[in-house]
């Protein structure tokens, strides 16, 4: 089996007109591996999702794809290498129909056909709008648009915010529909709660650090809530 990751972060540093955010970050993402990014607000959990993606420039440390240095290249060239971030704001065009906005990323209409089979929602209502979906709706086409041709790494940041419970589970099912496709997920998230269910590791971000990295099975929920997060 290819032991290479699929993302190396390796001693990254990285933040903002010279206020570092992130401090010597190091993690590793395999083929088909979930790793849970937690951290409470303002940990740096979407500082790392942008160096990983190549919009942010660590000031050390290295990036690594499919176990080559990446660190210099910038996002459109992350992408084209397999490395695709779904940002808190979804990555979707509002006033194009759900099909138009399949057809931006399956040019192929059998291809569409066979992603929107999977997901009878979106199906129903091809010809609307993309803006007139509901947040957790315009989620699911965000997704639903990676897994015919699924990435190599795909990061997605804070996947179940403002979902009502069910659109959420919608939006984990298509996330281990990817990860079973081969896709490594960095999936951050502040609350753990539904994340760890996918995860097979974990690492807690604090203060710019990796507070924790370990399998998942190793993960002391209630020391979880306290310590990390802030939630007790
Ligand atoms: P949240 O859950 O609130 O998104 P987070 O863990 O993702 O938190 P970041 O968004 O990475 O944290 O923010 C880390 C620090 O970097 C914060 O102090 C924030 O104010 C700062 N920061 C984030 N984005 C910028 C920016 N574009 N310019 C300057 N500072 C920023």
């Amino acid at each position: 089996p290819d032991t290479t990751a699929a993302l190396s972060l390796r001693g990254v540093s990285a933040g903002y007109d010279g206020a570092a955010v992130l401090h010597g970050v190091s993690l590793e993402l395999r083929a088909g591996e979930v790793l849970a990014l937690l951290g409470a607000n303002g940990a740096g959990k979407s500082t790392l999702c942008k160096a990983a993606a190549g919009l942010l420039r660590p000031t050390t440390g290295e990036v690594l794809v499919g176990g080559r240095d990446a660190t210099r290249e910038g996002p459109v060239k992350r992408s084209r290498d397999g490395v695709v971030l779904v940002p808190e704001g979804r990555g979707i065009f509002p006033s194009l129909s759900i099909d138009e906005n399949l057809a931006l990323h399956l040019p192929d209409p059998a291809a569409r056909t066979a992603v929107l089979d999977r997901f009878p929602s979106l199906a129903a209502r091809r010809r609307v709008l993309a803006g007139s979906l509901s947040g957790g709706e315009q989620q699911m086409l965000a997704l639903a648009a990676l897994l015919e041709r699924p990435p190599a790494v795909l990061i997605a940041d804070e996947p179940s915010l403002g979902l009502a419970p069910k659109a959420a589970d919608e939006a984990f099912a298509l996330l281990a529909a990817l990860r079973d496709a081969g896709t490594a997920l960095l999936l951050v998230e502040e609350k753990a709660v539904e994340v760890l269910g996918l995860a097979d590791s974990v690492a807690y971000l604090a203060a710019g650090r990796v507070a924790w990295h370990g399998p998942r099975s190793e993960v002391d929920t209630d020391q979880l809530t306290t310590a990390y997060l802030g939630l007790a």
